[in-house]
């Protein structure tokens, strides 16, 4: 029989057959664009021929364009991205950096390859960074490195306003918003500067890459010389006029982390049709809402009338379930075919760690997101899924909240690998 959705029959239970780590195809027309890069050979942003203008160059100029920033710089990963932008700012050894308690490892980690100390913001349980904790550690801190994690967007003139009353300069990771707005700003628009990712599951995929975006000139020009343009940075297009860079040439260190023409090909049709792709993770994601709407013990995260996200995972929250109930739900959906991620669990696995598990950072107390990662469940939403495909995990996900709820089954922890 066929089911609506890619899903099968085992003992009366329908399952989930597809996955959640598929993403679809690199579009033709970037496989085209690949191949012409590939047969001229001149796969460094740098080697032109003649007036040739570089892939790289024509994706900066484009991606500027697109974010109404009036620089641009692409580079080799948004973790580059995130330590070029500190390094740019001046951050070095010993700086306090506030960032938040819930993100990913490459955001604490770029902090930290600095000699920086990353200090950690609480969370709130909309998973937006927590304003009266912001407003308590801010004095002191050297920057804010503010993460939108999971694509949520707190509210930026808030914390603009916290920022701008302690001197904080503020760096955006949008690895999770890119195309995402705040009051009708692009996420990365709202600081200093903005950094993106086009890590493959990210909202375009070049397998590896990453964006920065900045109104300031000088930040810019450093950037652009971190990154390792030589002097060859007259050819960078959304770069500013080369005064900017005479007085920073002779003194910024070379870290090489440039984006090659290869990845920026593939990147250029992908970002002319972005606009369409966000729009249909969001009908995804509007899905998979209303499949879950109204479980009992199943809390959904509310988004703010201000934010205009891209959805390309969802989050819930099992509030103030034990752990033992949380592991026999994610055992039952994982069964039946539905791959979740847990941020309570004691061990990080996979992409998915904690603050407790960044011991290159000290340890630091946080009572309140630790109490919202407890009941904390996250899941890829990817483009190669159907709405159908999103009700039917709805529904497996609703009969086993309810089943672990009945049954008030708990399972142990499996013990820690070492
Ligand atoms: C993916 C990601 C980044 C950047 O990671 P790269 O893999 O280096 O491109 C930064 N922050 C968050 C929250 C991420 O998920």
């Amino acid at each position: 029989m066929t089911l609506p959705g890619t899903g099968d029959i085992v003992a009366g239970m329908e399952k989930f057959t597809g996955s959640f780590t598929q993403q679809e195809p690199i579009p033709e027309r970037a496989i085209e664009a690949a191949l012409r890069v590939l047969r001229g050979g001149r796969l460094h942003r740098y080697n032109t021929l003649g007036d040739e203008i570089a892939e790289a160059a024509l994706l900066e100029e484009e991606f500027a364009a697109f974010t109404g920033a009036k620089y641009c710089l692409a580079v080799a990963s948004g973790g580059y991205a995130l330590g070029c932008a500190l390094r740019a700012l001046g951050i070095g050894p010993g700086d306090p950096v506030l960032t938040n308690a819930f993100t990913l490892a490459p955001v604490p980690g770029a902090i930290a390859a600095l000699g920086a100390v990353p200090v950690f913001v609480e969370t709130t349980a909309g998973l937006t960074i927590d304003m009266e904790d912001l407003a308590a550690k801010a004095p002191g801190a050297k920057a804010l490195l503010l993460s939108h994690m999971r694509g949520h967007i707190c509210d930026m003139d808030r914390l603009r306003a916290i920022c701008d009353a302690a001197g904080l300069p503020l760096i955006e990771d949008c690895a999770h918003t890119m195309g995402a707005a705040w009051k009708g700003v692009p996420s990365g628009r709202h600081g200093a500067m903005g950094c993106y990712s086009t890590q493959t599951y990210k909202h375009m995929n070049s397998g590896e890459g990453g964006l920065i975006v900045s109104d300031d000139p000088d930040l810019m020009a450093k950037a652009i010389l971190l990154s390792g343009s030589y002097m060859l940075y007259p050819r960078h297009r959304a770069a500013p006029p080369a005064e900017a860079f005479e007085a920073v040439r002779y003194v910024t260190p070379n870290v090489s982390g440039r984006m090659d023409n290869l990845r920026a090909a593939i990147l250029r049709p992908q970002l002319a049709d972005l606009q369409r792709q966000c729009a249909r993770w969001n009908a995804l994601y509007r899905g998979m809402e209303a499949g879950l709407r109204g479980t009992h013990g199943l809390s959904l995260i509310e988004r703010p009338e201000g934010e205009d996200f891209v959805a390309s995972s969802f989050q819930f929250l099992l509030p103030d379930w034990p752990a033992g109930q949380v592991r026999a739900f994610l055992a039952r959906a994982a069964a039946r075919g539905v791959e979740l991620k847990w941020f309570g669990a004691a061990e990080p696995q996979g992409f998915t760690s904690r603050h407790d598990s960044w011991r290159y950072a000290p340890a630091q107390s946080l009572p309140q997101t630790d109490r919202v990662l407890a009941g904390l469940i996250d899941m890829r939403l990817p483009l190669t899924f159907s709405e159908a495909d999103v009700a039917l995990i709805a529904r497996i996900l609703r009969q086993e909240v309810a089943t672990v709820l009945q049954s008030g089954e708990e399972l142990a922890a499996a013990p820690a690998a070492d």
